[in-house]
């Protein structure tokens, strides 16, 4: 999979190769492609949507979310988008409460299938992808206004992308494949 940014016109389908000829370069978002850690960072972000969404949804809030990539946002921004599209697909774990016995105390374990309280966490020997911290990040997703204002650094970010994507490959039913480079070179 490849991104690519420009305009695509749904109208024009009458043959297979309609999306390739169809598709019009838009030189206003070049600026992605420039910046590598934004397009690395798209490639796991599309490869989810495309599991996620419907073929040709519109979805003119994830446009503009797509479109506040900067060079200083990427590591906050880029989980939150993840956030988002499992989110707009019915599809999020809850972030409050754990998924196995339903409290909302000391909720600190992001596993594969969701969030986990301690006790269950321990019980059922679930490890998470998150330390504290990471999962913190994850549990603000919920709130967009404390979101905005969190800082997050490397290690946090591969922490909170891996627990997000992983949960997606799981809900998606397939491994994501851009995800081991992408976590790799970020
Ligand atoms: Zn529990």
């Amino acid at each position: 999979m490849c991104y690519m940014p420009g305009m695509l016109d749904f109208s024009k389908k009458d043959s297979d190769l309609s999306k390739f000829y169809s598709f019009y370069n838009n030189t206003a978002y070049y600026h992605y492609l420039n910046n590598h850690e934004i397009v690395m960072r798209m490639h796991l972000v599309f490869e989810i949507l495309d599991g996620l969404y419907e073929p040709e949804m519109a979805d003119r809030k994830l446009f503009d979310l797509l479109l506040k990539y900067d060079d200083e946002n990427y590591r906050r921004i880029t989980p939150y988008i993840i956030y988002f599209i499992l989110k707009r697909s019915g599809v999020m774990f809850d972030l409050a409460a754990c998924e196995n016995c339903g409290t909302t105390d000391e909720t600190h374990t992001v596993a594969e299938k969701g969030l986990y309280c301690d006790t269950c966490a321990s019980q059922l020997d679930i490890s998470g992808f998150c330390d504290k911290e990471s999962a913190y990040i994850i549990k603000s997703m919920s709130n967009s206004a404390l979101y905005r204002n969190i800082t997050v650094n490397r290690k946090q970010e591969l922490q909170v992308l891996k627990a997000l994507a992983e949960y997606s490959a799981q809900v998606m039913e397939k491994p994501l494949k851009s995800l081991k480079t992408v976590l790799s070179i970020i």
